[in-house]
């Protein structure tokens, strides 16, 4: 291996004060342009936004170190985006089908201590990601659970039941999913797959709501805030 082609190939001192100044030129676009977009920060980014930053990304990297790109062009293309944005973002705010379709609807993902079935027929769900995000806000089980929202920009915002109206639900901790070896009479039980709650007499009896036969013990803990 040819140790100078590897690391300095044609690199001149002086291309490489030409760096230096491209890179200090482009930051200082990158920062202007993304104040452009008027957001705040970037701690909520839904997939066009994300889709926005890449672009902004890939058309900063190049010229900072690319002698055939001057940065009146790399200016000119990321104006284009930002002009873009703004427009896409105004068209947004003024008509809701359009966000809904740009930004994708918020969906239902939990009601009444259960899953939606529809979210989790048409895969827009995985049980694992939701279930660690409702651990994540300390939900121990569904039976705490209201409503569960899944935003466009991918959080989860939950209501729950007051105390009083807490009921068994399925558990979400992985030590509380036991599988059965039999059933008791009296004991309240969930189903994996939706949530649905209910006494069983048979071991592997069909779910009433989804028909799935894997059922754990349901809990039914008040929340501790
Ligand atoms: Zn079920």
């Amino acid at each position: 291996m040819d140790l100078q082609q590897l690391f300095i190939h044609d690199t001149t001192f002086s291309f490489g004060l030409e760096i230096v100044l491209r890179c200090m030129l482009m930051y200082l676009l990158i920062i202007v342009f993304l104040r452009l977009t008027g957001k705040r920060g970037i701690r909520q980014l839904s997939i066009f936004e994300v889709a926005i930053l890449l672009a902004l990304g890939s058309i900063s990297g190049d010229p900072m170190f690319d002698a055939d790109i001057p940065i009146l062009q790399a200016l000119l293309v990321m104006s284009v985006v930002i002009v873009m944005y703004r427009l896409t973002t105004f068209l947004m705010m003024k008509y809701q089908p359009f966000e809904d379709l740009i930004e994708g609807k918020a969906l239902y993902i939990v009601e009444d201590g259960m899953l939606v079935l529809d979210q989790i027929r048409h895969g827009k769900m995985s049980h694992d990601e939701f279930f660690a995000e409702m651990r994540q806000q300390g939900v121990e089980h569904l039976g705490q659970v209201r409503v569960a929202l899944l935003e466009s920009d991918g959080k989860l915002s939950l209501l729950f039941y007051p105390n009083h109206e807490v009921r068994y639900g399925l558990a979400l901790f992985p030590k509380a999913i036991q599988p059965l070896h039999k059933v008791h009479a009296n004991v309240q039980y969930a189903c994996t797959h939706c949530g649905f709650v209910s006494t069983l007499s048979v071991l592997h009896s069909p779910c009433l709501r989804c028909g799935c036969t894997i059922w754990s013990e349901a809990i039914n803990p008040i929340r501790v805030t």
